[in-house]
């Protein structure tokens, strides 16, 4: 993982990664408001880049989940984006105090009230809440105000590879019971999951050299003492269940050179079949149930004669499947809309959601139905109407 770098007015240097009207990163009044109070608030054009290399120095602060494409900032919050280190520092949802929206009827709304930008509440509803992952349905968020986390004394990233899907995901789900990160050290664990064909077609994209093979990517964050105690451990887990091929990066060019072959994995997932569009869909299932889902995705996909691969954020039952469409075959598309249809059903079956990342947009309006209810799609749509009456914004979608 890679934390995004800020750039800042402020004293504490300036930042490279994020781009746009980033407004203030710190209290503008008063002294250095701590670290509780460390946040960014950035306007409606700012843009997060995915494939940030450099790590801020120890001390300073970071804007940390970030999908795996460039977008913008507000964009983020509206699809309640979030990255392969959700695992320790949460979803948008978890990074946002508060927004400015303007309202379908032209007012302006501050989510959490006008400058303020506290961790807790239990003032009234949850606006805030309400506008993220809303995907453009209920008003224009125009600013966002932004979590910042400390940036850790060192990390280290791993890759290591499994016999099956099944011993991967298993070790993931020892490694967090084992509390590996945060009982010793408050840190964490960030396992990323790549399928054997994804780490295929990475490998030839990217010029590595990883075993082809359902593969663990994990990062550790932490005091340099805490890294030796969570590496350790990690390695007798992981061995438990079968894992060879270990390899660890503390430098920062290998361990950016292996995070950017996982960014890399829609491009390299497209150089699988050079022509054709990507079809990107995920789901989320508590992570007990993620070896079954996995194990009989990887069914489905060699059953429907697709060309697609798999690609997860394992430590949040998290997954994608990025599948090949020939844009000249409009039977292929109907196949693999109907492949991520079924998905979506397993994951619902699994107690879980047809999205966790990439939201409802068009495509999975029946999905939600499935997997909220009639009286929950009812109370959405109630919102949508009083908020949004004529209905101006992105009509269609979601609902
Ligand atoms: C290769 C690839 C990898 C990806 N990986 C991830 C990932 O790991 N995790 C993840 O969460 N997502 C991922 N995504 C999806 C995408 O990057 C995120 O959904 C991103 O947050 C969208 O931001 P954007 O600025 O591109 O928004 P857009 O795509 O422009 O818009 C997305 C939706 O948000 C609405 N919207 C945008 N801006 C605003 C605004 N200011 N106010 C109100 N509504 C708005 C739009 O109307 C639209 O409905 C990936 C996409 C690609 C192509």
């Amino acid at each position: 993982m890679c934390l995004l770098r800020l750039q800042s007015e402020s004293s504490t240097g300036t930042m490279s990664r994020c781009t746009g009207r980033c407004l203030h990163q710190l209290d503008p009044h008063g002294p250095d408001p701590g670290a509780e109070s460390r946040r960014l608030l950035c306007g409606g054009g700012a843009r997060c880049h995915a494939q940030s290399s450099q790590r801020p120095p120890a001390g300073q602060w970071a804007l940390v989940p970030y999908p795996g494409a460039d977008a913008s900032l507000c964009g983020m919050v509206a699809t309640g984006a979030s990255g392969t280190n959700a695992v320790r520092y949460g979803t948008m949802r978890d990074n946002v105090l508060n927004l400015e929206v303007v309202l379908p009827d032209g007012r302006l709304l501050h989510t959490a009230g006008p400058g303020r930008y506290f961790r807790k509440s239990a003032a009234g509803y949850n606006l805030t809440g309400l506008f993220v992952g809303s995907e453009g349905t209920l008003g224009l968020i125009t600013a966002a105000t932004l979590r910042l986390h400390p940036a850790p004394e060192a990390m280290v990233a791993a890759t290591c590879a499994f016999p099956s899907i099944q011993a991967a995901v298993d070790s993931t789900i020892h490694i967090l019971q084992a509390a590996v990160p945060v009982a010793r050290i408050g840190l964490s664990v960030l396992p990323e999951f790549l399928d054997d064909v994804m780490m295929d077609a990475c490998n030839r994209y990217s010029k590595l050299n990883c075993c082809v093979a359902p593969t663990l990517f994990l990062e550790f964050h932490g005091s340099e003492q805490a890294l030796a105690e969570q590496v350790q451990r990690t390695e007798e887990i992981t061995q438990h269940n079968g894992a060879s091929h270990f390899s660890w990066a503390k430098n920062a060019e290998e361990r950016s050179r292996l995070w950017v072959a996982r960014h890399n994995a829609w491009y390299a997932a497209l150089s699988l079949r050079p022509g054709c569009k990507g079809y990107s869909t995920d789901v989320c299932v508590p992570i007990s149930r993620l070896p079954e889902i996995l194990v009989q995705t990887k069914e489905d996909l060699k059953a429907s004669g697709l060309t697609g691969t798999i690609t997860g954020h394992v430590g949040d039952g998290n997954f994608h499947c990025i599948l090949l469409v020939d844009p000249e075959d409009p039977e292929e598309l109907l196949r693999v809309k109907a492949f991520a249809e079924q998905l979506g059903r397993r994951a619902l079956a699994l107690h879980g959601t047809c999205t966790g990342e990439h939201g409802i947009g068009l495509g999975k309006r029946q999905l939600l139905q499935e997997e909220v209810g009639a009286v929950g799609m009812e109370t959405m749509r109630q919102l949508k109407a009083m908020l949004d009456p004529r209905g101006l914004m992105n009509p269609g979608k979601v609902l």
